[in-house]
């Protein structure tokens, strides 16, 4: 891929899907499911692979790839996001699929977990051959998703404008306005109040449960924000505005650092759609150096495996909470667990965006709206919840955070799968 586009590489070698396998058997094997149900849960009870051909503004015809995966509807209809991205797999849609559904089980939501995903470079892309390829998906999974099947959400590099052109595909092949059918979307268009920043909100509930674990006050903390997108950009905030000393943030290009605390509202503002700010900088750091840096709390908010057993050993962080999706590797989560980092997984940190696609979703269907204020209590509540049902169940039966989330998360699945009768 070309060397101005870095943050889209694929290692191979660090199979997410495989390490998710292992963490759900682990977790069915310590709630005594039999081998039946791990055999049911292992793998998305559906994938579809479509073909996009879209019309690009050179006017010549480029067919796209895209994926839907539904891990498993036993609680109810499936539900995630769809990413835009050239590194997009078949295996990281399944995984991201599985994760959806833990995630669901973790905040108590009646869903189960889909994900899509389209091989494609958004900053490469015009609006229209955006919102071109935008409806060629809906059009393409159109027979396996709905609001109550599955309902897509964003994800990657797609937001509200994507979400907006789905919803508007959906209902003409509908034949009526359904803004049920997905989530995320803009306000005026039957979106919620508090979704945007509802990812980093979750995270942000998290470190604060996590600091009182470890008796660390939040104005007297030190973090390191990994990635600048929806989820980082957000969070930086949240963290400058609580008192907190940012000292580093990053994205795709570099890394900036400063001990007496960045201007993050400075780089807010000068930050583009895709979370870029770094380019404007002379005096960066690397990725790999930021992730070292001492601080009290790192929030990977970037991409997957970031935190690995070449670099565990280095992280000087008293507390990790994982804003973005499988940041780090299993070998990673038992070195950082025994040296006593508090690591608070991906699945549970994360889990702020879907709780509020939920409650988009739910004012869709009743046709009532609600204020910031009721969104932000009602997240509050479910992400508290969350966050101690974990770490009571991994204090009681002596296993990381990870492990602890997958046996909260995958319960429910399972439990729903065994009444209907499929195990
Ligand atoms: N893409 C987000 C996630 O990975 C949100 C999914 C949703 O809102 O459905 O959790």
């Amino acid at each position: 891929m070309a060397a101005d586009k870095p943050g889209i590489e694929n290692n191979d070698k660090l199979d997410i899907l495989k390490s998710t396998q292992i963490i759900i058997k682990n977790a069915l094997d310590k709630l005594g499911y039999s081998d039946e149900v791990y055999e049911l849960l292992k793998e998305p009870l559906r994938i579809m692979t479509v073909r996009i051909p879209v019309r690009m503004d050179n006017g010549s015809i480029k067919i796209f790839t895209g994926y839907r995966a539904q891990h498993n509807d036993a609680v109810g209809p499936t539900k995630g996001g769809v990413r835009f991205h050239p590194s997009v797999t078949e295996k990281e849609v399944k995984a991201l699929s599985i994760w959806m559904s833990l995630k669901c089980g973790i905040v108590d939501l009646p869903y189960g977990g889909g994900k899509g995903g389209i091989i494609c470079d958004p900053r490469d892309m015009s609006f229209r051959e955006l919102e071109n390829l935008s409806r060629g998906y809906v059009r393409a999974v159109s027979q396996i998703v709905g609001p109550t099947k599955d309902i897509p959400a964003p994800d990657v590099f797609t937001n509200s404008q994507i979400m907006a052109w789905m919803m508007d595909e959906y209902s003409r092949m509908d034949e009526f306005n359904n803004p049920g059918f997905i989530t995320g979307k803009p306000l005026v268009l039957g979106g919620s109040h508090g979704r945007e920043s509802a990812t980093a909100k979750g995270v942000t509930i998290c470190i604060y449960e996590a600091l009182k674990k470890r008796n660390i006050d939040i104005k007297d903390a030190k973090v390191v924000v990994q990635g600048f997108g929806n989820a980082g950009s957000f969070l930086a905030k949240f963290m400058h505005d609580a008192g907190a000393k940012v000292i580093g943030i990053s994205d795709a290009y570099g890394a900036l650092f400063d001990p007496n605390g960045l201007d993050i509202d400075y780089l807010l503002d000068r930050r583009d759609s895709f979370g870029t700010v770094t380019k404007l900088f002379k005096n960066k750091i690397t990725n790999k150096d930021l992730l070292e840096l001492d601080c009290d709390i790192l929030v990977p908010a970037a991409i997957e495996n970031q935190i690995t057993e070449e670099n565990a050993n280095k992280i000087k962080a008293k507390v990790i909470v994982e804003a973005a999706n499988g940041p780090t590797t299993l070998e990673a989560t038992k070195i950082l667990t025994d040296r006593g980092i508090l690591l608070v997984p991906d699945v549970l940190a994360s889990a702020g965006g879907v709780t509020v696609s939920y409650f988009e979703w739910v004012q869709n269907n009743q046709g009532y709206y609600w204020s910031e204020e009721e969104v932000e209590e009602k997240l509050q509540k479910v992400m508290v919840k969350a966050f101690n049902n974990v770490y009571e169940t991994a204090q009681t039966r002596k296993v990381d955070m990870r492990l602890a989330a997958y046996m909260v998360g995958v319960r429910k699945m399972a439990e729903a799968s065994r009444f209907r009768g499929w195990i």
